[in-house]
């Protein structure tokens, strides 16, 4: 039996007669969902993943068949199809469920709970082929009339929708604060699923059943439709976020197939020829556009993952060289360590010897003795240098302030260099401002000896001939030593890596042969860590130069 004329519309979907709603309505809703899904569950491992798909393809069973419905009118086709498109919509609201269940608590549900849910579905099974499911047919409406099963329909819908509501509830007061906004945001996504699905569905079922007779009672079952793709995608959007998966692919890809699916929906309804082949070159153009944007984002996505590939290797390297360098650094402290100990005791021998405590020492030996005690000066400087920078750079290196008369100081370093710079022939000169001007400086005195004693030193070895001049004065509220000599002076290209570690100045190598580079380091990281600074100034090769140094005062 036949509702209309059986060449238009027999099994046939894409008449041109159907309402162009019904492609839009149904179409773009089954591809995108699938899509969505499908995207989802063969990027993920998760089971939550594989029922989405399986919601997915439920729902485009039953889509299906709503079109059937639309299109058909052989009372046979009408029947079958629908006998069973209820239970598809229960299937599609008891998987929402579990797929909730799996997706929130990470774990599979109980078998009893499966057992139960599927003993629910007991009585549609039973009665899906009589007349409680379906118990005649409207020749005028072309529909089928629903029996008694139809309740039991409703009940089960409603049923669903409330264990899942109760759950959620249950499950957002349960979990921790920050698992709350997650729970809220899927809660949003899955009831509003169920509720543009199913929703609208019932609202059709109930206006037939309130009104036989009206012809127009599904019309709003089409509009729920939109709403299905949306919250497809808004909760595969979701397993992805949580699941840190790579959403901008996910979000170029369901772009492009959403407007691939829209405009190749308009095919299928386009009365004019004219506006189908302009469709169809945008459907191309779209297609072959939204290829190129899918491609780039994955290239993109792929150089980031590269990067991200090298700059694991980066730290990987960089935390092997601190690794590297912290036993360097050990290394020279226990090797310094160790040579301090057979140095000093050579330095004190050799002293004793040339002091004449083992006898008369002949000239030509004692000049011996001079040049070993000189060399052997050298090694312990460098020793302590050495030792300096592995504490320095380990943080090791402890200071101990005091008050300290500068000018009482450098009276000091006077006595130490003066027959060094006298043997040179150098004219060694030190000015203080009279007694009582000049503020005490708050110091740590040995530290800050050594650090001027070695400008006074270098002065010394890198002036041929002429003056060593060494001043104190208060200069713009510091006390600034000042070390000046009329030596060989430093070019200005040399400037930067006087106080660089092992960095020597070329000049300076020809004039002595057997510095190391570190004194300058050492003084500078030295002065710095009282607060106090050391530089330089020379105007050129030949011209001498001027070491400075400024002393941090007592902070009163
Ligand atoms: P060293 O004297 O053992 O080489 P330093 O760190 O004390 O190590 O000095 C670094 C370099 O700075 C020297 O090699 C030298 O070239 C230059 N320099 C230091 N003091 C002077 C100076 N008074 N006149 C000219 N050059 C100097």
């Amino acid at each position: 039996m036949f509702c209309t004329d059986i060449s238009s519309t027999f099994f046939f979907l894409f008449s041109k007669d159907t309402p162009a709603l019904l492609y839009y309505s149904h179409f773009p809703a089954i591809i995108i969902s699938l899509f969505f899904s499908f995207f989802v569950w063969k990027k993920s491992q998760d089971i939550s993943a594989r029922v989405l798909f399986l919601i997915a393809c439920f729902f485009t069973l039953w889509a299906f068949f709503d079109l059937i419905l639309w299109t058909n009118s052989d009372s046979r086709v009408i029947m079958f199809v629908w006998s069973f498109i209820n239970i598809l919509e229960n299937f599609v609201s008891a998987l929402t469920l579990y797929f909730v269940y799996l997706f929130l608590e990470k774990r599979e549900i109980f078998l009893r709970w499966k057992l139960f849910v599927g003993a629910l579905f007991l009585p549609f099974l039973v009665l899906l082929p009589t007349a409680a499911n379906l118990k005649d047919f409207d020749t005028a409406l072309c529909e089928a009339v629903q029996g008694h099963l139809v309740y039991y329909f409703y009940f089960l819908e409603a049923f669903f929708f409330l264990w899942l509501l109760g759950f959620l509830i249950y499950r957002a007061l349960r979990s921790e604060r920050e698992e709350r906004g997650k729970i809220a945001l899927f809660s949003a996504g899955a009831i509003l699923f169920l509720l543009s699905f199913s929703g609208a569905n019932i609202a059709g079922s109930v206006s037939a059943v309130i009104n036989p007779e009206r012809s127009d009672n599904w019309k709003i079952l089409q509009y729920g439709l939109f709403g299905m793709p949306v919250f497809m995608g808004f909760l595969a959007y979701l397993i992805v976020r949580y699941r840190a998966f790579n959403i901008k692919l996910l979000a170029a890809q369901a772009l492009v197939v959403a407007l691939a699916v829209l405009i190749g929906a308009q095919l299928f309804f386009i009365k004019s020829q004219v506006n189908f082949i302009l469709t169809s070159i945008t459907f191309l153009l779209s297609v072959a556009f939204g290829i190129l944007l899918i491609q780039s984002v994955k290239n993109e996505i792929r150089r980031k993952e590269e990067l991200q590939v090298l700059t694991n290797k980066l730290a990987e390297a960089n935390v092997e060289l601190k690794r590297l360098d912290q036993s360097k650094t050990e290394f020279i402290s226990i090797a310094s360590h160790q040579l301090r100990t057979p140095l000093t005791a050579i330095k004190g021998f050799v002293s004793l010897l040339l002091e004449g405590s083992y006898g008369a020492v002949p000239a030509n030996i004692a000049d011996i003795l001079n040049k070993v005690y000189t060399s052997n000066e050298r090694i312990v400087r460098l020793v302590e240098d050495l030792l300096n920078i592995s504490r320095m750079e380990a943080g090791r290196l402890k200071y101990e302030y005091a008050e300290v008369n500068l000018c009482e100081f450098l009276n000091e370093l006077r006595d130490t260099f003066a027959i060094t710079a006298k043997t040179k022939g150098l004219e060694l000169s030190f000015e203080c401002p009279e007694e009582g001007t000049l503020p005490p400086v708050w110091i740590d005195r040995q530290k800050s000896f050594e650090v001027i004693s070695n400008l006074i030193d270098n002065a010394i070895k890198y002036t041929p001939a002429g003056s060593v001049r060494v001043r104190a004065e208060a200069v713009d509220g510091t006390v600034r030593v000042s070390v000046k000599d009329t030596g060989i002076g430093i070019a200005p290209e040399a400037m930067p890596y006087l106080f660089v570690k092992f960095s020597r100045g070329k000049e300076g190598g020809k004039v002595y042969a057997n510095g190391t580079g570190l004194g300058l380091y050492v003084g500078k990281n030295m002065m710095e860590a009282q607060g106090g600074r050391v530089w330089v100034t020379s105007e050129g090769i030949g011209k001498g130069s001027t070491f400075f140094v400024d002393l941090p005062m007592k902070q009163s």
